[in-house]
């Protein structure tokens, strides 16, 4: 008899950054049977994590945008609003949002892309968390900079982040 903690993590493939689900999948969310109900994966993973439910009314965001991921460092609950503003902020807008937390400059961004130093050293520098050392470095985060879209009016300001990274957060 396998414990349905075995059974759910024999679903998932742990990569460096994203815990991919690759069990049954509706509209790209996980999908896990557990007590006679269909749950979603990246929901179960978090309250695991936590410990408690998912506050009521709540939902759970992936800060990764990548919907299969059930990698608890990539969830946190949110209200359906902010979910709301996910959505907006990933389909409509190419340079992303204001996010004051954000405390890199382009050139930084590019030269930790070109540090071939580990992401603990690299992290540690600029004080920002491993995660995001890994997600400027597969161009996941920062996208729109490492193609091309290095802007000149203002450089020196701090970047206007794609996504709600909160450095130091480990
Ligand atoms: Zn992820």
């Amino acid at each position: 008899m396998t414990s349905v903690d075995e059974r759910f993590w024999s679903y998932v493939d742990k990569t460096n950054d994203c815990w991919l689900w690759t069990g049954a999948m509706d509209y790209g969310y996980g999908r896990f049977y557990l007590e006679k109900k269909h749950m979603r994966t990246h929901r179960l993973s978090l309250e695991w994590s936590l410990g408690r439910p998912i506050g009521s009314g709540l939902v759970v965001r992936h800060k990764c945008r990548n919907r299969n991921c059930v990698n608890p460092e990539h969830l946190e609950e949110g209200t359906q609003k902010e979910n709301g503003q996910d959505k907006v902020r990933d389909g409509t807008s190419p340079r992303g949002t204001k996010n004051h937390k954000c405390k890199l400059t382009d050139q930084q961004v590019l030269a930790i892309r070109a540090d071939s130093r580990t992401h603990k050293i690299i992290a540690a520098e600029y004080g920002i968390s491993r995660t995001t050392v890994s997600y400027i470095k597969t161009g996941k985060n920062w996208g729109w900079l490492l193609n091309g879209f290095l802007s000149t009016e203002d450089e020196e300001d701090p970047r206007n982040c794609r996504q709600n990274w909160q450095p130091d957060q480990h």
